[in-house]
């Protein structure tokens, strides 16, 4: 079994389930205006597995590059893509849920001004995106991440 985790690209289908694979520290790429040729093409050369919805574009990559996804709804879908990659031995701190850049940890003092008072006031722990420069703390997405994470694992079991 490979140490290193599967990097993905999701089709146009699956943009929240991709949003959350970046979340767990996933590395995939999405965007809702790739062609399906971009998406092969991409595939090949980033050595990403497509993750589809699309029964021909499965069918037309090559064996063991392409999974099509089943199941209908977002935390469904991501059940079956954990399941099948065993993706829980590979969470991550998370990425960006917007752009998929990595989160770094950020000083108090850095965000100052770039936050809700009430959010500077009460966390103490923030990061950002080192490509859209974001800002996330735990009260929000972390949270609720971290409820999903230990759903997925649960579900991995
Ligand atoms: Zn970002």
């Amino acid at each position: 079994m490979n140490a290193a985790p599967p990097r993905f690209a999701c089709d146009v289908m699956l943009g929240s389930t991709a949003r959350w694979l970046r979340m767990m520290g996933i590395d995939t790429f999405y965007d809702n205006q790739a062609a399906d040729a971009d998406l092969k093409r991409l595939c090949l050369e980033e050595k990403r597995i497509l993750l589809t919805k699309d029964a021909a574009l499965h069918g037309s990559m090559p064996v063991g590059t392409s999974r099509r996804v089943e199941a209908v709804h977002t935390r469904e879908q991501l059940r079956e893509i954990a399941g099948a990659f065993q993706l829980v031995r590979f969470i991550l701190p998370p990425r960006c849920s917007l752009c998929n850049g990595e989160l770094a940890a950020l000083g108090k003092d850095a965000v100052e001004g770039l936050v809700p008072s009430y959010v500077f006031r009460s966390q103490q722990v923030f990061q950002r995106c080192s490509r859209c420069a974001r800002i996330y703390w735990p009260g929000t997405h972390l949270a609720k991440i971290s409820d999903f994470i230990a759903a997925v694992r649960n579900a991995c079991d």
